[in-house]
C-alpha cells in the first residue's frame, strides 16, 4: 500500500505541532507547514523523540499564491495530498466596538478564507481519486460566542459552517469533511493573542476587559494539554467511521453540547456572561 500524504498549517506550536507528530507516528508522510521555518526545532526535536521523520515547509496561509505553490510543490514531490489538516489560527481579543475593520479581516483572513483557500486547492485531485480528508481545527468558540474573542468566534463560526455546507458535497466524492472543536488547550494562543484592542487608555470596556482576561487565564491554567486535542485531531483525519464534528475534551463537549441544544440562545449568553464577573 503507498504512503499516505498529510499536510499540516500551522505546526510550529501546539495543536498542530503534536498533530503533525501524532499523524507520523501512523505511519503517513506529513508535510508540516509553518510560516517561518527557521522556528521548526520544536516540532522536530518532537518527531525525534518518537522516532519519526517528516518533512517541513513554509507556508503561510494568509499567502494565498505562496501557500497554493507549496501544496503544487508537495503534489509534483511527494504525490496527491490525502489528508488536509488546517490547524494554522489566529486570535484577536476584543469586544466589538475595540475592533477596527483590520482586526475583523485579519481573524477571517487567516482562520476562514486561508482555510477555504488551501481547501478548494486540494479538492480536484482528492475528487478524481475519489477520497481524501479534510479536518479543520475550529473551536467551542464556533459554537458559543465568546466575550472579547468576537472576531475570533465569528471566523470560527463562518469556518463551521463552510465545512459544513461542504461536507455532504464532498462525501459524494469520497471525501470525508471534519471539524474539531477544542475548548482551552494550554498552548501559545494565551500569549500569540492580540491583545491590542484591549488597552486604550479611557476605555469604558476596561473593567470588563480585565474580568475576560481574568477569566481566560484562569481557563487557560487547566487547560487539556496540547498532546490530547491533537490525539483527536489526528483520530478524525485518520478513522476509518468519518463524522463532521469532534471535541478535543468534556469541557468541549459541555460548551458545544449548551449551544446546540440551546434553541433561543439565552442559556450560552448567561453561561459566557460568568466571564465578566
Ligand atoms: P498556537 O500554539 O498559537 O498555534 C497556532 C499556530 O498557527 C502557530 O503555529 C502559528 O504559527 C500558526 N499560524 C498563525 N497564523 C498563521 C498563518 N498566517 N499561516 C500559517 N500559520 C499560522 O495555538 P494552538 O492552540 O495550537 O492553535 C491551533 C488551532 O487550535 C488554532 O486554529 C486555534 O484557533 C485552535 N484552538 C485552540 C484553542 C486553545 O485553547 N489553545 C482552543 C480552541 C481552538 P506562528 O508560530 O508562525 O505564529
Amino acid at each position: 500500500m503507498t504512503q499516505k500524504t498529510a499536510v499540516v498549517t500551522g505546526t510550529s506550536s501546539g495543536i498542530g505541532l503534536h498533530t503533525a507528530v501524532g499523524l507520523a507516528r501512523k505511519g503517513i508522510h506529513v508535510v508540516a507547514t509553518m510560516r517561518d521555518t527557521t522556528r521548526a526545532a520544536a516540532l522536530l526535536a518532537e518527531a525525534d523523540l518518537h522516532g519519526v521523520d517528516l518533512t517541513v515547509r513554509t507556508l503561510d496561509v494568509s499567502d494565498r499564491d505562496g501557500a497554493r505553490a507549496c501544496l503544487d510543490a508537495v503534489a509534483a514531490e511527494f504525490g496527491p495530498v490525502d489528508i488536509l489538516v488546517n490547524n494554522a489560527g489566529l486570535s484577536i481579543a476584543g469586544t466589538l466596538e475595540q475592533l477596527g475593520e483590520d482586526a475583523l479581516q485579519r481573524a477571517l483572513d487567516v482562520n476562514l478564507l486561508g482555510a477555504a483557500a488551501l481547501t478548494r486547492h486540494v479538492l480536484p485531485s482528492m475528487r478524481a481519486r475519489g477520497s481524501g480528508r479534510i479536518v479543520s481545527v475550529t473551536s467551542n468558540g464556533a459554537a458559543v460566542g465568546e466575550p472579547f474573542l468576537d472576531a475570533y468566534c465569528a471566523s470560527k463560526f463562518a469556518l463551521e459552517g463552510l465545512m459544513q455546507s461542504l461536507a455532504p458535497v464532498a462525501a459524494r466524492y469520497g471525501i470525508a469533511v471534519s471539524v474539531v472543536q477544542p475548548a482551552f488547550v494550554a498552548t501559545n494562543i494565551g500569549e500569540n493573542t492580540d491583545t491590542a484592542a484591549l488597552a486604550s487608555p479611557g476605555d469604558p470596556y476596561q473593567d470588563l476587559a480585565e474580568c475576560f482576561l481574568r477569566s481566560v487565564h484562569a481557563e487557560l491554567a487547566r487547560a487539556q494539554p496540547a498532546t490530547e486535542a491533537a490525539a483527536v485531531v489526528v483520530e478524525a483525519a485518520t478513522t476509518g467511521e468519518p463524522r463532521f464534528r469532534w471535541q478535543t475534551s468534556q469541557a468541549a463537549v459541555d460548551s458545544v453540547g449548551l449551544s446546540l441544544a440551546d434553541l433561543d440562545g439565552d442559556r450560552a449568553v448567561a453561561a459566557m456572561s460568568a466571564w465578566l464577573d
